[in-house]
């Protein structure tokens, strides 16, 4: 892809992921559900030509069917073993996402254990020094 093209694309890729925000917030005000899983599917087509991630509006519509959820309307919300699980009533499926984030990659798990195995420990010596001297005035 030339450069040029490649810039205009970013130019309609960042006005699509306006347009795909606007249609879901549309779609959320939308008192018939049928009137609100089009704008979904005009969103989800907008977002596919442009290649937008969904990942910020996946509890807001059944991937299965593409049906708009609203909670305790056509959408149930439960937790279970660590992970919010939204069942489409319209479908019957659901769909499950972490609580607590996606597990992170081990290089990036491991350098966290040293640091947080590091600390508790106790201070830096600098620091023990002056607890030290705290100590020995009071
Ligand atoms: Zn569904």
């Amino acid at each position: 892809m030339s450069r040029g093209r490649f810039l205009r694309k970013q130019v309609e890729k960042r006005s699509a992921k306006e347009r795909v925000k606007e249609l879901f917030v549309k779609a959320a005000g939308k008192r018939k559900q049928g009137a609100a899983d089009r704008l979904v599917r005009k969103a989800r087509r907008l977002a596919m030509k442009h290649k937008v991630p969904l990942r910020q509006y996946k509890t807001l519509f059944c991937t299965h069917c593409y049906a708009r959820l609203v909670p305790g309307e056509n959408c149930r919300v439960r937790i279970h073993k660590g992970r919010i699980i939204y069942s489409c009533l319209t479908c019957k499926k659901f769909r499950r996402i972490p609580l607590h984030g996606r597990p992170q990659p081990p290089s990036k798990r491991i350098s966290e254990k040293t640091k947080s195995a590091a600390s508790p420990k106790g201070p830096t010596p600098r620091n023990a020094r002056t607890t030290e001297r705290h100590n020995a005035s009071t």
